[in-house]
Formats: structure tokens, C-alpha cells, sequence
């Protein structure tokens, strides 16, 4: 058994990280400057896309993305109910109404069918979100988009990595936004980074970010002489600043040799669980590079003889943390009231909603410490099972 409490996403932080903040720090910049120009520049060559803007959060981004394809009061956006609530809070923000088509049983992704049975006069947009690191069907989101003519903002918060038939995810839609909060599989603390595919948007995503003020306000207090600004929009506090960025270049530098760690502990869990009475993450298939973001297993009470908020006591008991992403959206209590959204209308999310669990899957795992994950996971299932 692990001998101290394994903390679940614990991000892996190296030297350079901790270097560049320190100069950062006596630099005497820390707010939005150089070191988050260089990592949207970086971000943006990485994921292979034409625009990026950085903001202080996924949320922000997702916001932001909904505000800068002109979605507001009376419009609807269509998105999952297998998601993070800020998904959907976003929507409401903006004046929107959320309306949620279910996700597939066996990929946790939005369903493309179930898109489409919801799409009204008054739908403007799809927010798919590319669940765990696995890809939504963006062959089939982009059709059902182009045929209605519906925006895409895509919720890439595990996906950094994610490809689907050789294209980055992120760049099919209009908006890609991504999470770099802690848990995540690009760390800046707090942070997130919209990807746009038009200039327009994405110089409009600045803007609103820094409170309305018009273009390049940030420079305001720098070595080019102060500088006057016009608020030309109610904007919002949304900008990241290089103390945050400057985790973020290092990071983006190792993000293939942290996404090889997660995979060979992908693999190990796989080939460990294989024989075991749960349900393992989706097959991977051969047009998806997926990003190993969540190892998510569903533990259902009939076959395991323990419910999975027993195994999840069970798991904290053994000294390992875990997550539960997520419980479907319709199970809370303010979408129940505003919405009148039930969970049953919603079967698949809710049927994995309450039979899901996170094993730790962060590149900061030792050997030791995912040999402890699979001895637990065992040990808790053979004795529910004996
Ligand atoms: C983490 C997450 C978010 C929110 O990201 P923040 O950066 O914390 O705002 C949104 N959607 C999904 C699917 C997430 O996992």
C-alpha cells in the first residue's frame, strides 16, 4: 500500500518551470506581456492552427468563444451532459440557452445523432467536448454544422494532444479552447488558451478579454511610453498573465515526453485490468491520436458487488486519489430547476455518470506508484467479489 496519500492529478513541475517564474518574478513584468506572446506563438505552431489567444482559464476561453460568435439571449448551443459544469455555465453567461444531446455509451463523446435531434430554428452553435483525450466525431459535427450553418466551439480541456485523422481537435470548429489548470495535461496553475480560425474572432477574444480596452492595452505601461486606450466593448478580467505563461513554455516543451508517460501507464492499467469485471476506456482507434488525459473505469455494483462510491472510499481508504468526471449535468441541483433537465432523459450520461471513476494517470507517477494503483484496484474488487 502507498505509504503517503497519492494526490490525483498531481502535475509534474520541473526545473526550467520553476527557473522561468523566478525570472519572471525579477523581471518585475508579471502581468500579460512577452512570455505569454511566446507561448500563444508556441501553442499555436504546436496544435498547428492560425490564431491563439491566451486567457486565465478554459472557462474564460469557452466564454469568450460564445461571445465572439455573436451567441446571446434567445440563441441555443448544443452540448453534452457528460461534461465539466463550466461547459454549460458559460452558455448561460452569454445569455444562451444550453440544450444537451447525449453522449455515446461507449467513446463518452457527444453523439452525433443525438445533435441532431436537437437542433432547433433557434440553434447557433455545437459545443462538443473531446472527452477524456479521446476525439468527438468531428467528421460528423462538421457536417451537421455546415448544413445548418452552426457555429463549433470546441471544449479541447483534455485534448491538448488529441488529433482526429491527422488534424489537431481544436481546429475543426470556429474556437478550440483549452485548460491548463492544474489537473490538466498542460499545466500553467490557472490558465487556457482559445485557438481561432478567424482573425476577426480572435482579435475580438483579445479585446474582451482585458476589459474591452482596444488592441495591444497591455502595452500600456511599457518601455514604448504610455500609451492611450479606448474601452470599446464591457469586457472582462480574462488575460493570462507570463507568471502563468512561463510554466506554460516549458510545459508545451515536454508535451510529448509527458504524453508518452501517460500512455505506457495507459497501457499498464489496460493490461492489468484486462480480466477484472469493469468496464476500461474505449478501444483506441487508428484516426485518433488521443491525448491520455482521464483512465476513466465504470464499476457497476451488479457485476462488482461494490457501488462506486464504495470503491471510491475503498480507493481513499488504500491511500489513492481519484476523481469522478463526471456526474452527468442533469444529476444538479440548478439545472433540474432552471432547465427542468431529468437525468433519465439523458441515459447513457447518466448510466456512466454514476458508475465512473478517475484512476491517476499524471506523468508525475512513478512505477511504484501505478504498481500501487493496480494492487489496490484488485484488492478492493476481489474482496467485493469473494
Ligand atoms: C477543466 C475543464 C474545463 C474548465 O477548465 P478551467 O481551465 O478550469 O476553466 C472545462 N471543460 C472541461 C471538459 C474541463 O475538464
Amino acid at each position: 500500500m502507498s505509504k503517503d496519500f497519492l494526490i490525483f492529478g498531481s502535475p509534474l513541475i520541473e526545473e526550467e518551470e520553476i527557473e522561468e517564474v523566478v525570472d519572471t518574478l525579477r523581471s518585475g513584468w508579471l502581468g500579460t506581456g512577452p512570455k505569454v506572446q511566446q507561448f500563444e506563438n508556441e501553442f499555436k505552431a504546436y496544435k498547428n492552427s492560425q490564431y491563439a489567444v491566451a486567457v486565465n482559464s478554459c472557462t474564460a476561453a469557452i466564454h469568450l468563444s460564445i461571445l465572439a460568435a455573436g451567441i446571446g439571449p434567445g440563441d441555443e448551443v448544443i452540448t453534452t451532459p457528460m461534461t465539466f459544469c463550466s461547459t454549460v455555465n458559460t452558455i448561460i453567461h452569454s445569455g444562451a440557452t444550453p440544450v444537451l444531446a447525449d453522449c455515446d455509451k461507449t467513446t463518452q463523446c457527444i453523439d452525433p445523432q443525438s445533435i441532431r435531434s436537437k437542433i432547433t430554428p433557434r440553434t447557433k452553435a455545437i459545443l462538443p467536448v473531446h472527452f477524456a483525450g479521446n476525439a468527438c466525431d468531428m467528421s460528423a459535427i462538421m457536417g451537421i454544422a455546415n448544413e445548418f450553418q452552426l457555429k463549433v466551439i470546441e471544449d479541447c480541456a483534455h485534448a491538448v494532444e488529441t488529433t482526429y485523422k491527422g488534424q489537431h481537435v481544436g481546429t475543426f470548429g470556429d474556437f478550440g479552447c483549452f485548460s491548463f489548470y492544474v489537473t490538466k495535461n498542460l499545466v500553467t496553475g490557472e490558465g487556457g488558451m482559445v485557438v481561432a480560425k478567424h482573425k476577426k474572432d480572435a482579435d475580438r477574444i483579445k479585446v474582451l478579454a482585458l476589459h474591452g480596452m482596444s488592441a495591444d492595452a497591455w502595452k500600456r505601461f511599457s518601455d514604448e511610453g504610455y500609451k492611450h486606450y479606448q474601452v470599446i466593448y464591457p469586457g472582462y478580467k480574462y488575460n493570462m498573465m507570463d507568471i502563468q505563461a512561463a510554466i506554460g513554455i516549458h510545459q508545451l516543451k515536454r508535451i510529448d515526453k509527458n504524453w508518452q508517460k501517460r500512455k505506457h501507464i495507459w497501457e499498464k492499467y489496460n493490461e492489468a485490468f484486462a480480466d477484472l469485471n469493469i468496464t476500461l476506456p474505449a478501444d483506441r482507434v487508428p484516426e485518433i491520436k488521443h491525448a491520455y488525459h482521464l483512465y476513466t473505469i465504470l464499476v457497476d455494483k451488479t457485476k462488482t458487488g461494490i457501488s462506486r462510491d464504495g470503491f471510491l472510499k475503498a480507493m481513499t481508504a488504500e491511500n489513492i486519489g481519484i476523481g469522478v468526471h463526471y456526474r452527468s449535468i442533469p444529476t444538479h441541483r440548478y439545472y433540474q430547476e432552471a432547465f427542468n433537465w431529468k437525468p433519465e432523459d439523458y441515459p447513457n450520461s447518466f448510466y456512466i455518470g454514476e458508475r465512473t471513476v478517475s484512476l491517476p494517470l499524471s506523468a508525475k507517477l512513478t512505477d511504484d506508484d501505478v504498481n500501487n494503483v493496480i494492487n489496490a484496484v484488485k484488492k478492493i474488487l476481489s474482496r467485493s467479489t469473494s
